[in-house]
């Protein structure tokens, strides 16, 4: 299975670079890849220490479930990752993380409003919570595929952890910390017991659309390469 072998690296080194950053913890979270031009994913497996993990640790995966190559058990969150992908056609990348800052956002269950323009600009309007589903569930699958129909690549997950993601594991991961980031200054703002301001709604709609345009490009090169192979 050589062709997934470089997808397979990135998936590993991804997910080792999130832990050397503090963005994952022990066993939690994980990284996945959309494998270009299939219905598949190369995701990080369950229960393993993302340190010691190989590309040959790494799971592929069609949409319906069928392993590919990987002898490990995949992440119990790849429902989650394929619902992504199957409704967003231009993401590439997912990451699940528990990190520390948006996680107490999690557990407010306070939306993270448009703070700055950088963010609107990558991560979309706001950074919505999904409701709360038990880890590993079709339910929290459900909510997932609901969700991201608002073309944001950031989400809060209620009582759980975030969900980034991007065209690119590069942009999924600048996501990841531009979400930290945030949310650090938020909860900041919100300890001085102050107003906090947003940017103004032009600015923040401006932004948006920059985001907007380039997932539809996206959408476009990929409709163009399913016509020719058609
Ligand atoms: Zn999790």
């Amino acid at each position: 299975m050589n062709r997934y072998e470089s997808i397979r690296q990135q998936v590993a080194d991804y997910g080792k670079k999130l832990v050397h950053e503090g963005y994952l913890k022990g066993t939690g979270g994980n990284v996945s890849i959309r494998v270009p031009g299939e219905a598949a994913l190369a995701i990080t497996p369950s229960n393993r220490d993302y340190l010691t993990l190989t590309p040959d640790d790494i799971c592929v995966y069609t949409f319906d479930q069928e392993k590919i190559a990987g002898d490990l058990k995949p992440s119990i969150e790849m429902g989650l990752h394929i619902a992504v992908y199957q409704n967003r056609p231009d993401v590439g990348c997912v990451m699940h993380t528990h990190q520390d800052f948006a996680s107490a956002l999690a557990i407010l269950k306070k939306p993270l409003p448009a703070l700055f323009d950088e963010q609107v600009r990558f991560l979309g309007r706001s950074v919505e919570i999904i409701p709360y589903a038990p880890s590993g569930t079709g339910m929290l699958a459900k909510q997932v595929r609901r969700m991201v129909n608002n073309h944001h690549n950031a989400y809060i997950m209620k009582n759980h952890g975030v969900l980034c993601m991007g065209p690119t594991a590069e942009r999924a991961y600048h996501n990841v910390l531009l979400l930290e980031k945030a949310a650090t200054a938020y909860l900041l703002a919100l300890f001085s017991g102050q107003k906090v301001n947003t940017i103004p709604l032009s600015i923040r709609e401006i932004a948006f659309q920059k985001l907007r345009s380039e997932q539809k490009k996206i959408k476009k090169q990929l409709d163009e390469l399913n016509e020719k192979d058609a």
